[in-house]
């Protein structure tokens, strides 16, 4: 029979696979009865609803089956089984959650840190089979199938027959080797250590038929012999656990473990930041395990990834996502919930009705608060490494749904300050204030050596007084969705009242302001437009001029505003202002009086740069070079 051909991206895996030179080779059993729980999972979520299933919770069981003289290892489950499509679909190509992410991360790093890493999934078996075959019966289906391959030449998929659904997976070992000695994988107790190793806590029992030893009977009436006799018999032997992670007790569980069940259940390469685990009893009980990953995932910022936790009723899996039991500010948190004040079949419908369910979820996410603010206060290079993977997603929480969650999510962000030259909290900002000083002070804008240089943040700085720096073009909108902290007012130092003292009387004000007229007026009519007014400055101190936005919207929002959506036409009334002590504003004033042409050029050459400092585009950057080569000359 002809054989199918494996997508190109799955061939490359299998490659991979097959000349392997990994050390623990050992993987693939964990890959294997992981398969096979979920297939359980799959049927056992289906009995729960549908009495033809006709199989309860202690039915279900994953059995190793060896047979040392030819070599071959079987694993079998009576779970959901595959069809024939499927069986085409899930074992011919590479499209799958963990051998897809293994793939991407492949592309990137060296094979050999990253395959005992991953779920490298089912193809992981060709790293100690030269061959594989997989009998499958889909529940509810007639006919069972036979998917057989040896290796990276294709495979062939025929009927055959099956009693009752699910699959068994038949590895035929390679031969051993020097290096390798396959055939240990056939003794029992090799088997079974590695179960108890990577798999104790799978919640269906793992059997296998194991050689047990006894003392031989002696007949009755038969003379008792001098020695005891011992005979060995073969017998079926649960040899996991099956008690999950989550139900064990926090102090009998090692890091590894969380580490290694973390990274096998949700596919991540790096071990997570933190693990919280927790088990409460009272209005409802339940227990949780939950991780706060190290990394972003690489969709993670996208809308294809996906919130949620795996919810278990009663140790059976009834929700892979439940988006309900994590706030969106927390969606990167990954875990498990099990409880067993749920109902069993309950619908997802009900589900997000559910009294129980919303009380878990507001216990959640107080406790995945407690373990970020237990990090931010004790362990700052591992929040900052927290911050930079989800602190964009914090700051999204305080600005979403009008800002209710603004609350909870405020004291843990953390901006960048310009005192500190560091990230810090709103309070450390706050504490730090001086008496006098009213207001938090920031900037906002692409690139923090720009806003270092922001000219109207100078008598701020003159004053010691910090200033955050917003870089991330959510920050603003954080401010205003804030409003205030600790009752103080947020303020862009590039555009609101600073609320400083000024030295200057009123009267002193007025008095410069009406000797400045005249040239703001020239400077108004030679800009027409472009600017809305002209005026002195209150703030500048050794740059000659700047633009401010009339009040309302920002030049960083507005940027914002015309990158998300290119319809946006709206622009921000733009106003010069100038400074009256500064060299340049007397030359304008000298040029005014003596050579009207060149003031006009003066004029708008402030003006541009005025743009460039405040990081907008110039309207006509051609027109600005040749001004200044004109004057140049
Ligand atoms: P993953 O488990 O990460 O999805 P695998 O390569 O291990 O990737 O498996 C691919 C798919 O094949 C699984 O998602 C599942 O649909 C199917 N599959 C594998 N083993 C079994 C099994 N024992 N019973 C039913 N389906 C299985």
């Amino acid at each position: 029979m002809a054989k199918k051909q494996f997508k190109a991206e799955s061939k490359r895996l299998l490659d991979l696979m097959i000349n392997s030179i990994y050390t623990h080779k050992e993987i693939f059993l964990r890959e294997l009865i992981s398969n096979a729980s979920d297939a359980i999972d799959k049927l056992a979520y289906l009995a729960l609803t549908d009495q033809n299933v006709g199989l309860s919770r202690n039915d279900f069981a994953i059995t190793l089956t060896t047979d040392e003289k030819m070599g071959i290892l079987t694993v079998s489950d009576n779970g959901i089984g595959m069809s024939r499509e499927e069986m085409e679909e899930n074992l011919g190509t590479i499209a799958k959650s963990g051998s897809y992410q293994f793939k991407k991360t492949m592309e990137k790093t060296e094979e050999v840190d990253i395959i005992g890493q991953f779920g490298v999934g089912f193809y992981a078996a060709f790293m100690v089979a030269e061959a594989v075959s997989v009998i499958s019966k889909k529940y509810g289906e007639e006919q069972a199938y036979l998917w057989q391959s040896a290796g990276a030449d294709g495979y062939t998929v025929t009927p055959c027959e099956k009693d009752g659904c699910g699959t068994d997976v038949i590895l035929k070992f390679k031969k051993d080797t020097e290096d390798e000695k396959y055939s240990r994988f056939l003794k029992d107790y090799e088997l079974r250590a590695l179960v108890r190793k990577y798999s104790d806590y799978i919640r269906y029992p793992i059997r296998m038929e194991v050689e047990k030893t006894r003392e031989k009977e002696v007949p009755e009436g038969a003379e008792k012999p001098e020695k005891p006799e011992y005979e060995t018999y073969r017998e079926i032997e649960t040899v996991n656990s099956m008690v999950p992670l989550w139900q064990r007790a926090k102090k009998d569980v090692k890091q590894e473990e969380y580490d290694s069940f973390y990274r096998d259940k949700f596919y991540d390469f790096e071990a997570p930041l933190s693990v919280i685990h927790t088990s409460v009893e009272g209005a409802v009980s339940y227990k949780a395990l939950l991780f706060i990953p190290a990394k972003a995932p690489y969709d993670f910022y996208t809308k294809d990834f996906k919130k949620g936790l795996q919810l278990y009723a009663s140790g059976v899996l009834i929700m892979e996502n439940c988006e309900d039991l994590l706030p969106d500010h927390f969606r990167f948190v990954r875990g498990v919930v099990d409880s067993q004040d749920l109902s069993l079949n309950i619908s997802r419908e009900m589900l997000q009705h559910d009294r129980q369910l919303k009380l878990i979820a507001v216990n959640l996410e107080k406790k995945i608060r407690a373990e970020l603010e237990k990090l931010r206060d004790n362990d700052a290079e591992k929040y900052e490494k927290f911050f930079d993977a989800f602190g964009a997603q914090l700051k999204y929480g305080v600005v979403a749904d009008y800002g209710i969650h603004k609350e909870s999510v405020q004291d843990l962000l953390m901006f960048r300050s310009a005192n500190a030259e560091k990230r810090i909290t709103l309070k450390q900002y706050v504490d730090a204030m001086p008496e006098e000083q009213k207001k938090i002070y920031f900037a906002a804008g692409e690139g923090l050596g720009r806003l270092a240089q922001l000219p109207q943040a100078e008598p701020v700085r003159e004053k010691g007084y910090d200033i955050l720096y917003f870089t991330d073009e959510v920050d603003e909108f954080v401010a205003q969705a804030l409003g205030v902290y600790a009752e103080k007012q947020f303020c862009n130092v590039a555009t609101d009242d600073l609320g400083l003292e000024s030295a200057e009387s009123k009267e002193e004000t007025e008095k410069r302001d009406e000797e400045a007229k005249p040239v703001l007026e020239f400077v108004k009519n030679t800009l027409g437009d472009k600017v809305r007014e002209v005026r002195l400055s209150r703030n500048l101190r050794s740059h000659p001029v700047c633009v401010v936005p009339e009040a309302g919207m920002s030049f960083e929002m507005e940027k914002y505003f015309s990158r998300v959506n290119p319809e946006f036409k709206e622009k921000v009334g733009r106003i010069l202002e100038l400074n009256a002590e500064h060299p340049v504003f007397a030359a304008l004033r000298k040029a005014m009086e003596e050579d009207s042409a060149k003031a006009e050029k003066y004029a708008k050459l402030l003006y541009d740069q005025a743009l460039l400092i405040a990081d907008l585009p110039l309207e006509d950057p051609t027109a600005y070079t040749d001004m200044i080569c004109s004057l140049m000359q």
